[in-house]
């Protein structure tokens, strides 16, 4: 098989594998473990896709441009180097393009969220907004934010407030938004890591909920407070759109409430260190071995210039 050809098809392969395996993968060992692992792959499994795209697309086009001498007649002398281009500037166009509409979107919550407490003022990066509906969430930024509902608060104690704010606090000082929108960007370039995108949402959550039980010291407190926040919003039927639609905005009430609380009942998970040194270089692997077919498209291509000047040369010295 030819390199490229390979360069292109394994990315895909590898990504229907992994989005399989990986979510299942990921609930065996500790969400923060999950996070890098997911994270690492989705990036492995893009960076490859679109690295070999550009590779087959410029191996197909090669044979055109070059049999009709186009590059010549556009006074293209060194097509190796417009070969060189096209392999580095498509798979920068193709993330660029994938990323407009995720950075689009998170766009759109952030300015929904902001809506809602254009009047309050933050202390210590928290911002408490007299609103009913049971909400906190972190709305990252240069400095990040916390913002607490007063409806969330009247539903708590004191001390599961506190792990609501360690929560949210743990999805900033974790960057967890950025783990977040580069698995939906490479689901943009490789539609087939679609499930990795649900599961990073919960693997954060629940990373986020391992560290406020850690702030708290209590497992227990920790699952209660999850469960309480759950079942206060779930009781909420106020009728009015959510101020958080997806995760960019991360919620202390988002995802699978049981299952979190669960997890938290239960003893914490091995770390994983293994499978995290396995993955990393299994994601890193890939678009190496894709850039690897990449040159070789770019080495046909100097070749090819090469035997065209020759041709072009000889010509000219029978001439
Ligand atoms: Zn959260």
């Amino acid at each position: 098989m030819n390199s490229w050809l390979l360069a292109a098809v394994l990315p895909w392969g590898v990504g229907a594998v992994v989005g399989r395996v990986g979510p299942r993968l990921a609930r065996r060992v500790h969400p923060a473990t999950a996070t890098w692992c997911l994270t690492l792959v989705a990036f492995g499994v893009a960076a490859a896709t679109a690295i070999g795209a550009a590779a087959a697309a410029v191996a197909l086009v090669r044979p055109a441009l070059w049999d009709a001498s186009l590059p010549a007649e556009l006074g293209l002398h060194t097509p190796g180097r417009v070969a060189t281009v096209l392999l580095i500037g498509l798979p920068v166009l193709a993330a660029l393009a994938a990323g407009i509409p995720v950075a689009w979107s998170a766009v759109n919550d952030l300015l929904a969220a902001k809506a809602s407490w254009r009047r309050a003022r933050p202390v210590d990066g928290v911002l408490i907004v007299d609103d009913p509906d049971p909400e906190a969430y972190a709305v990252p930024g240069r400095q990040g934010l916390v913002v607490l509902h007063t409806g969330l608060l009247a539903a708590l104690a004191p001390v599961e407030q506190e792990v609501v704010l360690a929560h949210e606090r743990s999805h900033l000082d974790r960057r967890h938004y950025a783990h977040v929108l580069l698995v939906r960007v490479a689901t943009w370039l490789n539609p087939t890591l679609r499930s990795l995108a649900a599961s990073i949402a919960e693997q954060v959550e629940r990373w986020a909920d391992e560290d406020a039980a850690r702030a708290v010291g209590d497992r227990t407190v920790a699952a209660r407070a999850i469960a309480k926040a759950a079942l206060a919003r779930s009781a909420v039927r106020s009728g009015r759109r959510p101020v958080a639609r997806r995760e960019p905005v991360l919620r202390a009430t988002a995802g699978d409430a049981t299952a979190r609380a669960t997890a938290l009942m239960s003893p914490p998970l091995p770390a994983g260190r293994p499978l995290l040194v396995l993955v990393a270089a299994l994601a890193l692997a890939l678009p190496v071995h894709s850039g690897w077919g990449a040159h070789a498209v770019e080495s046909a291509y100097q070749k090819a210039c090469e035997q065209f000047s020759q041709t072009v040369h000889g010509d000219a010295a029978r001439r």
